[in-house]
C-alpha cells in the first residue's frame, strides 16, 4: 500500500488557539504552558496502540489517510516543529520555511513505511519536542515566529497549536477504524 496524494488541506487551523475543537473536543486555548511537554508525552502514548492494529495500513476511504499515514505525519510534525521552536529561540522573529505535508506524504511514501518503526520514531520525536518545551525559560515564551502563509506565533501559542495536531489525528484515526470495522 503506497501513499496516493490527497486533496490539499489548506485550512489554517490557528483558530484552535481560541476555542475548543468541535471535532476532537480538545481545547488548546487554556492548556497551561508549563504543561505543554507533559501534554505532548501523554498524546504520544496513544499512538503505539493505534499503529499496532491489523488495519493500520488501510485507508477507510480513498481520500482519508490510514492510521499509518497519520502516524508518519504526526512524527514529521514533531520533527518539523522542533526545528521551528529552535529557530524561534535562536533568531528574532524568523519566518518558517514552507512545509508541504501532502507532498511529503507522497515523496516519503508514508503508506509503505513500517507501523512499528513509525510508532517508535513518533515517540522519539514527541519526547524531543516535549523536552524542548520543558526547557523553555520564563523570558522565552513571548519570542515570535511567522509561518510562510503569514500566521504569527509565539513560543507559547506555537506549543498549544502543535499539541492539538496529534490529539486531533488520534480522533481522525479512531473515526477511520470505526468506518473500517463497520461501526
Ligand atoms: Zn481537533
Amino acid at each position: 500500500m503506497t501513499t496516493a496524494a490527497l486533496p490539499p488541506d489548506d485550512k489554517d487551523w490557528t483558530w484552535v488557539l481560541d476555542r475548543s475543537c468541535p471535532d476532537c473536543g480538545f481545547d488548546a486555548s487554556d492548556h497551561p504552558r508549563a504543561r505543554l511537554g507533559a501534554g505532548v508525552r501523554r498524546v504520544a502514548l496513544r499512538w503505539r496502540p493505534l499503529l499496532d492494529r491489523p488495519l493500520a495500513g488501510e485507508r477507510p476511504r480513498p481520500e482519508q489517510w490510514s492510521a499509518l499515514e497519520y502516524g508518519a505525519h504526526v512524527r514529521d510534525v514533531f520533527r518539523i516543529c522542533l526545528g521551528r521552536l529552535q529557530l524561534m529561540l535562536a533568531e528574532d522573529d524568523p519566518t518558517f520555511a514552507n512545509w508541504d505535508q501532502d507532498a511529503t506524504a507522497v515523496d516519503d511514501d508514508y503508506g509503505a513505511q513500517d507501523p512499528f518503526t513509525v510508532a517508535r520514531e513518533l515517540e522519539a520525536a514527541a519526547i524531543a519536542f516535549a523536552e524542548a518545551y520543558d526547557a523553555v525559560a520564563d523570558g522565552e515564551w513571548g519570542r515570535t515566529g511567522t509561518r510562510s502563509d503569514g500566521a504569527r506565533f509565539t513560543v507559547e501559542s506555537f506549543g498549544r497549536y502543535v499539541l492539538h495536531d496529534p490529539v486531533h489525528h488520534v480522533w481522525d484515526v479512531e473515526q477511520g477504524y470505526d468506518a473500517l470495522e463497520g461501526r
